[in-house]
């Protein structure tokens, strides 16, 4: 097999895989739910069996900038690998190449390229979709006729989009339009791989210009780097083939820097893959810390106040939302204070799963001699099994009259 063949097929494997991924993670049921998917109706986002709710969203947050660090740092380190190789414009691109080849062929057949590139347009957006409407929802409605009018919306705009996109634009979109490539060039540095000429080896091409036929942004890559160039490696293998003619190894390459000089292990490699492991520590430890239970002290309605028999009572609303798909039993307990905590929520405050409840709670504290102003009480609530364990700081309110 040639090494053309080899590069190419990886690239279709890659693509492949891809694209099974990005069609397959909405079926995949996790805990009875779709793999990954927002949502819409409830707010919650469904992220490998687990649920995430409106107030869990800073854990997207930090998963996001992780996410977007391993990006620049992937950028950093192999460059534009994720357009070549991995990005959905690329992968539809390549899969769609009848609509290059119709041109020319007869009304008939570029009718019938633009045909086939609509349907999977449809495909793809409708993929799109079930990232939001489960397709074990989506796809029984539209047999049935009830899709409704919103999701029908979605599904033809996004598809006229795409269809657009995959049948006029094409790779044009990488090289001129794509706000992921234009910044990716801010970030290379001197070590990023990159594909040129080997500069050893320039004197040996023989100007068949082969690399810039196939080149699907239309660039010369012999010239030197270009911002348009996507990694794709087409002109590789075009050179490779070239050249083994002659018994020779092909004369373009993917290089760490120009000349293959730059160096893997350097200072910016580690600063953005120190941020990485950084943000990437971090969403760990929130999503093992997350408790499924949240708790907000809102303030009631009744102000504080001091009783005939001398006691402070300052009363809270606590508001309790169970995020689990399973019952929770809280103990309620506040922490003493200059050892004068008489009462506060004893019984133990039952949630059913996913739904969410509001309980008053009065403190009482026997008022001594010199107590003024206001001071910090810790209310905390343990679940029975002792897995759950939550703090929240209150203002407990002395009042200065009876
Ligand atoms: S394919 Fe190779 S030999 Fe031909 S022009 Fe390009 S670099 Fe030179
Ligand atoms: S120069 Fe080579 S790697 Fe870059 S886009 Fe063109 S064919 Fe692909």
């Amino acid at each position: 097999m040639s090494r053309r063949r080899t590069i190419r097929s990886l690239r279709q494997v890659a693509g492949a895989l891809q694209a099974v991924v990005m069609v397959g993670l909405p079926f995949l049921k996790i805990n009875g739910e779709s793999a990954l998917r927002f949502d819409i109706p409830t707010l919650r986002l469904h992220v490998f069996g687990c649920t995430l709710w409106m107030q869990e969203f800073f854990l997207v947050l930090i998963a996001t900038i992780f996410l977007t660090l391993l990006a620049l740092f992937i950028t950093l380190v192999f460059g534009r690998i994720w357009c070549g190789w991995l990005c959905p414009q690329t992968v539809l691109t390549d899969l769609t190449p009848f609509v290059d080849r119709a041109g020319g062929k007869g009304p008939l057949l570029t009718a019938a390229a633009y045909a086939a590139t609509f349907l999977i347009s449809a495909v793809v957006a409708a993929s799109l979709i079930w990232y939001f409407v489960s397709p074990y929802e989506f796809l029984p409605a539209l047999s049935r006729g009830t899709l409704g009018t919103t999701t029908w919306g979605f599904w033809t705009v996004m598809t006229l989009g795409i269809f657009l996109n995959y049948a006029f634009l094409r790779h044009k979109w990488c090289a001129t339009a794509c706000p992921y490539a234009k910044l990716q060039s801010v970030l290379f540095d001197k070590s990023t791989l990159i594909i040129e000429l080997d500069p050893k080896r320039a004197a040996e091409c023989i100007d068949c210009r082969r690399c810039e036929k196939v080149c699907p942004t239309g660039i010369s890559i012999r010239r030197g780097m270009d911002a348009a160039c996507i990694n794709c490696a087409e002109c590789i293998d075009a050179c490779n083939a070239v050249m083994g003619r002659f018994n020779r190894k092909g004369l373009l390459r993917y290089a760490f820097g120009s000349g293959g000089e730059g160096k893997i292990l350097r200072q910016n490699f580690f600063v953005v893959g120190g941020f990485v492991l950084l943000f990437f520590g971090l969403s760990l430890y929130f999503t093992l810390a997350r408790t499924g239970v949240d708790v907000t002290v809102l303030p009631h309605t009744m102000g504080p106040r001091l009783t005939r028999e001398g006691k402070i009572i300052n009363a809270y609303v606590l508001a309790v939302k169970n995020m689990q798909d399973r019952p929770v039993e809280l103990k309620v307990t506040v922490e003493k204070f200059d050892d004068s905590l008489v009462q506060s929520i004893t019984v133990p405050l039952r949630l059913e799963a996913e739904k969410a409840d509001k309980v008053p709670l009065f403190v009482r504290v026997a008022k001594r001699a010199g107590m003024k102003g206001s001071r910090k009480i810790t209310i905390t609530l343990d679940d029975v099994s002792g897995k759950i364990h939550i703090a929240k700081e209150a203002n407990f309110v002395i009042p200065d009259e009876l």
